[in-house]
């Protein structure tokens, strides 16, 4: 007599979102801007990087021009910010940091977006999803969606439901829609919207007679493939729920460089830590220097396994670059901030480095030597110390401090305090 079927869990895929991220992070510390219109500026203030929904529905667009916005902003009553990629940084350690005491299998996506591996029933999940909405918006203060689905590609469009109809309470289960609304909504998304088809991808799709993500769910997965790619091919059988897109531990994006490893073995001391973080560190510092971006920012992290059964800790640290760099002394020195809060005896699991407030190489090589002879004087540090006591532009270091000076003399006029990285800009609750 045949056995009864065994329903075995499969495991899927949560992908985590932060809404509208840089608005939201300039949100969680100032309520006022909640229910305005808000953008973030790029660099130097030039034009608009992310948007708040009041402010895309005034028509602002990403990359308009700040110059054009700034005369109707008062009437408009529109806020600009300039970026605060220290602020963000460490907002994005926080988030992490806790969506990595929900899953072992965490995979940062970008600044804002993490896929993390899940496991249970369609209640369970959902309840799973909730909790970890509730959990970011109490302990970091920022909106999160979750989109909960078989594979990497259906989590990301669960997400963008979730984000988009109300009616899911901003988290997403494949397997809880029905098929009915599943299909309903499907044929109404155009494919440009799906995770890795850019534009001209949609049309040559078109020109085939694809125009919804429905028309490419029914496509058949090996005419796509002769017609495009294996990468596309795989994006349909996604769709179709076979995981294909496996787990990525490194990635550099617009506006970031992400790098972390999950070990064979678990490295439990602070001296295998160290060494860890000053390998992690150098490869960084290759893939920038490969890019031709320096980086301004670096947030290091680790996690001990929540499969196993010991204590648990995910430290992370969010620097601050005295001046932006791909020099691997620097980013490893960086990398070490990590390490008083890493303890010897707990068995850590994985380690990651993500750099963020990402510039191109000027075009003369960077004064390098310089600046690392005064690094081991204690120079660097000093300049730090004077430029955060008596504001950015008080003080540079000869040719090096004109050469690499940009982040002194660059426009932000409109940053918010660097609320969680700085003593002296802590926000400031006054009691009535
Ligand atoms: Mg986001």
């Amino acid at each position: 007599m045949p056995k009864p079927a065994v329903m075995r869990q499969m495991p899927q895929i949560a992908h985590v979102d932060v809404n509208c991220f840089y608005a939201s992070a300039e949100r969680a510390f100032d309520p006022s801007l909640e229910g305005r219109p808000l953008i973030v500026l790029s660099n130097n203030d030039g034009c608009a990087v992310t948007r708040s929904p009041e402010a895309k529905a005034l028509g602002i667009k990403t990359g308009d021009p700040w110059f054009k916005l700034a005369p109707r902003a008062k009437e408009w009553g529109l806020v600009a910010k300039s970026s605060n990629y220290e602020l963000y940084g460490d907002i994005s350690a926080r988030v992490m940091e806790l969506l990595g005491r929900h899953s072992a299998w965490l995979e940062v996506y970008s600044i804002d977006e993490a896929f993390l591996g899940v496991k249970g029933d369609a209640e369970q999940l959902l309840d799973l999803g909730r909790r970890i909405k509730e959990t970011v918006r109490r302990h970091v203060g920022v909106p999160v969606c979750v989109g909960i689905a078989p594979t990497k590609t259906l989590a990301k469009l669960c997400n963008k439901w979730a984000k988009n109809n109300p009616a899911f309470g901003g988290v997403c289960h494949w397997d809880s829609v029905s098929a009915a609304v599943r299909e309903s909504l499907l044929a109404r998304l155009s494919v440009e919207e799906i995770w890795g088809i850019a534009g001209r991808l949609t049309r040559r799709l078109n020109v085939l007679g694809i125009f919804t993500v429905l028309d490419l769910v029914n496509a058949d997965p090996v005419v796509i493939r002769d017609k495009f790619s294996v990468v596309m091919m795989r994006t349909v059988l996604e769709l179709r729920g076979t995981p294909c897109i496996p787990m990525e531990e490194e990635r550099i994006g617009r506006d970031q460089l992400i790098f972390s490893r999950s070990f064979s073995t678990p490295v439990a001391t602070v001296e295998g830590l160290r060494q860890v973080l000053s390998i992690y560190g150098q490869q960084a510092s290759a893939r920038l220097s490969k890019h031709g971006l320096q980086a301004k920012v670096l947030t290091a992290f680790a996690a001990t396994s929540p499969f196993r059964h010991h204590e648990q800790a995910y430290p992370s640290v969010c620097v601050s670059l005295p001046m932006p760099t791909a020099d691997p002394l620097l980013l490893t020195k960086a990398a070490h901030a990590l390490l008083p809060q890493v303890r010897d005896g707990l068995q850590y699991a994985k380690a990651g480095l993500m750099l963020t407030d990402l510039r191109p190489t000027a075009n003369q090589p960077p004064l390098e030597p310089f600046e690392n002879r005064h690094e081991e004087r204690g120079i660097g540090p000093l300049l730090e110390d004077v430029s955060r006591r008596f504001g950015r532009g008080s003080i540079g270091l000869g040719h090096a401090g004109i050469r690499t000076g940009l982040d002194w003399t660059m426009k932000r006029g409109m940053q918010s305090p660097r609320y969680t990285t700085h003593w002296d800009e802590l926000p400031l609750v006054k009691a009535a």
